[in-house]
């Protein structure tokens, strides 16, 4: 039995403390924050309730893994709901589209609402993405990062790696296959799934969309915060402890594997092992004392784009809209200006600085969940829009005085144009910018994902599982396979199993 401390309470770093506890180690979890669940938030007033965080699950045979290693299954703690419509689609010339839950039923609903012939090519773009699925699950998302390794084990024979695309970019490829520039924007749409740039991300990403149309798009009821209580009750159950307000300050370091923590206050807390949940570049930046043998890590994180933030308005709305679905996206007309302003730069994303989007895509996430409002005659919407990270100094600043309400205001009046027009409904609104992310979630400059995909070679250069410092391993979104909710319970069972049970 080993003693692990793990260093962040959001979903990766529960999970792993479920399956290390469930194997008999003795697990502390130490997170900062008040509450557990990390960018898992949730805000509440006046019967209004809002996830501040993720609206949407997928791969939910993740999580299912997860509680089924580490006790009873999903179905009997939280039940999910499986949304259809998946996602009610507003394109600039006003056409819409509301895709089904379920992939079979979506070619019939693209003709019928982007003409024949759509429905065809998605299919064939969705057969090429189930392909790329096969070949990378298990060998990349699946199992420990391993340079040189893992991309022998992905070109295990060069049909999976043909499959692939290896550089080719998700709109270089999706342009082989759709020509209808609607379906080619719901295809880039799905590079913002992990804070990337459709322009440089790759090909590969590509499975995004296979497994949200594959395996369905889920809620769930109550608000997705149920899901780390539950994983943290999970661990809780299985012997862990979990202490929130515990700031880590230092990871120790001592002849040369990790010993253990010191938190904010002084108090150290030894262990054999350290698991951390806390962003990788603040681990590298600045948890490790500078003489850890991690230099190649350091230059590795310099040379990756961050991915970028979100701006959320959390809207309290008298009243309710007749056939609102679960999840609605409202499209500009230009959908690279919105690279060009959250990555920097001009028509190919180089040079000039990041700012905020002048004309964003606007998703809507408005759950039928009696949970989430004071009576039937009200609803609460979280509205995100694609943003830059909070960068003072080189980028944008969110807290510069009256930026995040004139933003609020704009987005409002964006939606509006787009034929969601809320203002006069509005009780009250709640602004949250990347700055307050990067503050309650300790995500640096709010990142969403950790690092972007941005470039053919940014997942391998995503920090590993296992640190090159022994005793040390991370989870979460930071790390390898990635971020998102599958991802990081991914990384969770990657890490467990790296470690080993007690
Ligand atoms: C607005 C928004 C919308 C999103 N939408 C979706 C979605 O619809 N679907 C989806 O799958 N994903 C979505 N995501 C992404 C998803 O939330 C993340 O990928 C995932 O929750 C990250 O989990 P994690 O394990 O990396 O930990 P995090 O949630 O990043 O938590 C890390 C934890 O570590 C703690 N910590 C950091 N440093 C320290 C320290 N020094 N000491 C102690 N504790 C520390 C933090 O306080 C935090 O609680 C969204 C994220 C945001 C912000």
């Amino acid at each position: 039995m080993a003693r692990v401390v793990v260093v962040g309470a959001g979903l990766g770093g529960l999970a792993a403390a479920a399956r290390l506890a469930a194997t008999g180690h003795a697990v502390t979890v130490l997170e900062q924050a008040p509450q557990v669940g990390g960018k898992l938030g949730w805000y509440a007033r006046d019967g209004h309730g809002f996830d501040t965080g993720p609206s949407l699950v997928t791969l939910p045979q993740v999580l299912e893994d997860l509680f089924v290693a580490t006790g009873a299954p999903l179905s009997e703690v939280l039940p999910l709901q499986r949304l259809d419509p998946a996602v009610a689609y507003r394109f600039a010339d006003g056409t819409t589209t509301a895709l089904p839950g379920h992939r079979d039923d979506i070619p019939a609903r693209l003709d019928a609402d982007l003409g024949p012939g759509s429905g065809a090519q998605w299919t064939a773009l969705l057969t090429r993405a189930e392909a790329m699925w096969r070949a990378t699950e298990q060998p990349f998302l699946r199992t420990p990062l391993a340079g040189a390794a893992t991309l022998a084990r992905l070109a295990r024979n060069t049909a999976d790696l043909r499959t692939v695309a290896p550089g080719r970019t998700l709109r270089g490829l999706g342009h082989r296959y759709l020509t209808d520039p609607r379906l080619r924007m719901l295809l880039d749409r799905y590079a913002t799934y992990s804070g990337s740039d459709p322009r440089r991300a790759p090909a590969a990403l590509l499975t995004v969309p296979y497994a949200e149309q594959a395996f369905g798009s889920w809620y769930v009821p109550g608000g997705l915060r149920r899901l780390p209580e539950a994983v943290a009750a999970r661990a809780v159950e299985r012997g862990a402890v979990v202490r929130t307000g515990a700031a880590v300050s230092e990871v120790l370091v001592t002849a040369g594997r990790a010993t253990g923590v010191r938190l904010a206050d002084g108090e150290v807390v030894p262990a054999d092992v350290v698991v951390c949940n806390a962003d990788a570049t603040s681990l590298y930046g600045s948890l490790l004392p500078p003489h850890a043998p991690v230099r190649r890590v350091r230059a590795a994180l310099r040379r990756v784009t961050p991915s970028s933030s979100g701006f959320v308005l959390l809207l309290a709305l008298r009243g309710r809209t007749p056939g609102l679905a679960h999840h609605t996206v409202l499209f500009p007309t230009d959908y690279d200006a919105e690279f060009d302003a959250l990555f920097g730069g001009g028509r190919f994303g180089r040079g000039g600085p990041s700012r905020p989007v002048a004309d964003p895509t606007v998703y809507v996430s408005a759950p039928d969940d009696p949970a989430t409002r004071p009576d039937a005659d009200s609803e609460s919407w979280f509205v995100l829009v694609n943003a830059p990270r909070h960068e003072p100094g080189t980028g944008v600043d969110w807290t510069a005085p009256g930026l995040a309400d004139r933003y609020a205001d704009q987005v409002l009046a964006t939606m509006a144009a787009r034929g969601l027009d809320v203002r006069d409904r509005v009780r009250w609104r709640v602004v949250r910018t990347p700055a307050d992310l990067e503050r309650e979630t300790a995500s640096p400059g709010g990142s969403i994902y950790g690092t972007s995909s941005n470039g053919a070679r940014a997942a391998f250069l995503r920090p590993a599982n296992a640190a090159r410092l022994p005793g040390l391993f991370l989870v979460g979104g930071s790390a390898h396979p990635g971020g998102g909710l599958p991802l990081v319970t991914l990384s969770a069972e990657i890490v467990s199993g790296l470690i080993g049970p007690a």
